[in-house]
């Protein structure tokens, strides 16, 4: 299958999976999308049911990815997904309501969603460079919002070949987030705090991937720039997989009938875990509506209800710092599929000028043909999560808690609806002083013996991962302007 850039309007050359991995960003600035969605036929879903969580995976990637063979596939996801690494499963679904069930995508090394893409995708890239004959080591740089830089640094540790360095608000991720980054082991990682948001440290980043001087002095030192972020086709790729197999999961558990119709709910921020899930309905899954659930920066909300991104808003810091987010970045790949490359070029164009854009009538009906937007307020949000906890029995995080008011907002306005499909994207325990504030009504005068309270609160275990966090040795300290992100970078590429 050959990728091209969601911008592209003249014809220019198409690409292999193996170089969209490489490359994360294409030349003109737009994002990787396969030429075609991967139709998953009702033979295929059935076959899907009997497999592992692995072998699911390697039959969806194996669609996309199309320049590496099915064992080098199969080998990989066998590594990426063990039972050492996800105890317990990969993506388990859970029951909250009657209505509602859980995906619970945290199992992983890091307690976070993004673990989904990043325990696979540097064995994807470390396949690539072989692939594509390339013999200079890759650098990935990362923006994070706080849990894609330690699934990154977890996921790219003591990797041959690659290198890699993540930037983090210096104030936009919480205790244990920042924790995570800055006691990572590893012989070929960096860790650098910015002082500004997370779009400064995107937008940093982007900067950098842009400036071909850069590129040019990187290549006299024997390295490209590659991305780990989620505008990279090699982190979508993998969270198409978990909703497919949740529908299997469902099927198979009698929890719903052949061919009937869910509604999957996502708390979002960089819109890439939902594109994931609009992949998932296109290829053929019975998804109806996709609810996008955002906390109080609704930029997306708006968005979805008025046609109208417009950036030039103000920036909340919440309690589900992962959401934090003024640009989504993946909403470009939903713009492709439905305005077509020349009108997404233009409204990226005048979202860079203006900071803002409106998409055309057309557009915005697709659109809300399949996308519903809600939010919730931080009190909604800490409502949700007593809630869940003393009336459902489900202990969620602040994320998913965001996701779960939406869900719940949805229903009360859809009576007799679907089955909702929730992705629970964090562990409660990353974002234990929030959760536990949100049980008690009472902040924790200490952020780093909150999962102990939680834990002692509501009898669940701290996951493995998180113990003894705080007994860590911290590796570094580095805090820069976002101007100076590529002094830092240079610094690191030695
Ligand atoms: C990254 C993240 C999100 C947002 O996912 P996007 O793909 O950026 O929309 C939501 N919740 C958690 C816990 C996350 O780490």
């Amino acid at each position: 299958m050959n990728y091209v850039s969601t911008r592209l309007t003249g014809d220019a050359a198409e690409i292999s999976a193996a170089m969209a991995i490489k490359t994360g960003l294409a030349g003109d600035g737009g994002l990787f999308m396969p030429e075609s969605v991967a139709a998953l036929t009702k033979q295929d879903i059935d076959r899907l049911c009997s497999m592992s969580y692995p072998e699911r995976a390697a039959f969806i990637l194996s669609r996309y990815l199309d320049d590496y063979t099915y064992d080098e596939l199969l080998s990989d996801c066998k590594e990426a997904y063990s039972e050492e690494r996800f105890p317990g499963g990969a993506a388990p679904v859970k029951q909250i309501t009657n209505d509602i069930y859980s995906l619970e995508l945290w199992h992983g090394p890091t307690c976070a969603f993004k673990d989904m893409a990043l325990q696979i995708m540097p064995r994807l890239l470390s396949r690539a460079l072989v692939k594509t004959g390339e013999n200079r080591n890759a650098l990935i740089l990362v923006a994070t919002s706080g849990d894609t830089g330690k699934a990154a640094l977890e996921g790219y540790r003591d990797i041959e070949q690659i290198k890699i360095k993540v930037f983090y608000p210096v104030d936009g991720v919480s205790r244990i987030q920042k924790l995570q980054m800055v006691t990572q082991e590893g012989s070929n990682v960096d860790v650098c705090a910015i002082k500004g948001n997370f779009d400064d440290a995107q937008n940093g980043v982007k900067r950098i991937f842009a400036d071909a001087e850069a590129a040019h002095d990187l290549d006299s030192k024997g390295y490209f720039l590659s991305s780990a972020n989620s505008i990279n086709w090699g982190r979508l790729a993998p969270q198409i997989v978990y909703y497919v197999s949740a529908y299997c999961d469902m099927l198979s558990g009698g929890i719903i009938k052949d061919g009937e119709e869910i509604d999957v709910c996502v708390p979002t921020g960089n819109f890439g875990n939902i594109f994931a899930a609009y992949i998932a309905k296109l290829s053929g899954i019975p998804i109806g509506r996709l609810i996008c659930a955002s906390n109080q920066n609704n930029i997306l909300t708006d968005f979805l209800k008025t046609g109208v991104y417009d950036r030039n808003r103000s920036f909340y810091t919440t309690m589900s710092p992962s959401m934090d987010i003024l640009i989504s970045s993946n909403l470009e790949r939903l713009l492709y599929l439905t305005a077509g490359p020349a009108r997404t070029a233009k409204y990226m164009s005048s979202l860079a000028k203006m900071g803002r854009y409106e998409i055309d009538n057309d557009v915005k009906e697709k659109i809300a043909s399949c996308f519903t937007g809600l939010f919730c307020s931080e009190e909604q949000t800490a409502k949700v999560i007593r809630d869940a906890f003393y009336n459902d029995g489900y202990l969620c995080d602040t994320h998913t808690a965001v996701g779960l008011g939406c869900a719940k907002m949805y229903q009360d306005s859809n009576k007799g609806g679907r089955k909702i499909l929730l992705a629970s994207t964090a562990s409660p325990y990353k974002f234990a002083a929030d959760v536990a504030a949100a049980l008690t009504g009472v902040e924790s005068a200490d952020a780093l013996s909150a999962p102990d309270a939680l834990s002692a609160l509501t009898g669940t275990e701290i996951p493995l991962p998180l113990r003894g966090i705080t007994e860590r040795k911290i590796h570094f300290d580095e805090v820069v302007q976002p101007q100076d992100m590529l002094k830092s970078v240079m610094n690191f590429a030695l």
